[in-house]
């Protein structure tokens, strides 16, 4: 290559290189509360994502929200492109069942799992709460409307044949607000479906004498038993100042999830900023610490993988 050549060649690749520079393009994932994990999930991704902006165009945030069901609902009214969403109520969306009957999100697409969320109650010790039959009467943070623990709640108590009114108090402080209520004596007990270890849970039991309370029993066997999405889980003894030993109770997965409308290559890119850096990911939060790709993409999963997502899996070879 002659001095000429090389000057037309290094102008060649600068014309390709400007022309590759992709659009702009702004996308929004729904979280939860800032003191859970959902919002570190979106973060992560988000950061992960806009590394590359400079090569694919697309500019990720990821705002707090009211939790998994505001996050499908702002889905299907295509006024956010992803979001968290626990796996019982992705199955729900898709299949307009239980809270979404008359409602369902047919055009929901899964993108993967994520980590485990027991569904967890936190309560005062001196509420002398030591199992769910004991929160009939007390004081409960039944969470936030839009979340998932709120949802699952009433799932629960409808399978208890109890309803809100069995608490003598049922407030729906947002989880930032929860922890704080119960240091100060506001509510005898809180509920969480929350990845672990969280940090607001931690604020909780550092501020008040607390324990974790199992959550088990015939109803909780046959909701496990009906219920593909409803798994037995338990939240580790030690892992907070209170609750030396396991704590049995069921769980769901908290899954990423999307709407057919999100083009291919937008979710191929995002799916790819996560897995082509995937030790950094699990590193963003002590609950991804055990993720497993083959589980990611399989597990908690009840609506249709979106194509951009099936596409890079394929790449992988993780897929068919
Ligand atoms: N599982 C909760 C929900 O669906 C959110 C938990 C979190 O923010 O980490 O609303």
């Amino acid at each position: 290559m002659n001095h000429w050549t090389k000057i037309l060649a290094a102008g060649a690749m600068a014309v390709t290189a400007g022309s590759a520079v992709a659009e702009e393009r702004f996308i929004t994932i729904g979280t939860g509360g800032q003191t859970g994990v959902y919002f570190v999930v979106g973060q992560s991704i988000c950061r992960l994502v806009n590394r590359g902006s400079a090569d694919h165009g697309l500019k990720c945030t990821a705002p707090s929200t009211g939790g998994s069901i505001a996050n499908i609902n702002a889905i299907a009214a295509g006024d956010m492109d992803m979001g968290v969403a626990q796996s019982d109520w992705q199955f729900h969306a898709f299949n307009g069942s239980s809270q979404f009957e008359g409602k369902g999100v047919p055009k929901l697409r899964a993108v993967f799992s994520v980590h485990g969320e027991p569904f967890t109650v936190i309560a005062r010790k001196d509420a002398n709460i030591a199992s769910f039959d004991d929160l009939k009467g007390k004081r409960v943070n039944v969470g936030n409307p839009g979340s998932g623990q709120l949802a699952t709640m009433e799932v629960v108590l409808a399978a208890k044949g109890w309803t809100m009114a069995d608490f003598s108090l049922a407030s729906e402080l947002k989880p930032a607000e929860q922890a704080a209520a119960l240091g100060d004596n506001k509510v005898d007990a809180i509920i969480y479906t929350v990845g672990h270890p969280n940090g607001s849970i931690q604020e909780a039991v550092s501020t008040v004498e607390a324990n974790l309370v199992p959550v088990e029993g015939e109803a909780i066997d046959k909701l496990i038993a009906d219920n593909p999405f409803y798994a037995k889980a338990s939240v580790p003894g030690g892992m907070y100042a209170g609750s030396p030993d396991d704590t049995p109770t069921f769980g769901v997965k908290a899954t990423f999830v999307t709407s057919e409308d999100v083009p291919e290559d937008v979710i191929y890119q995002v799916v790819k900023a996560v897995f082509d850096n995937f030790d950094r990911f699990k590193g963003l939060h002590p609950a991804f610490a055990n993720l497993k790709e083959e589980e990611m993409i399989a597990d908690g999963l009840s609506a249709p993988l979106h194509p951009g997502a099936a596409e890079y899996y394929k790449e992988r070879g993780w897929l068919q």
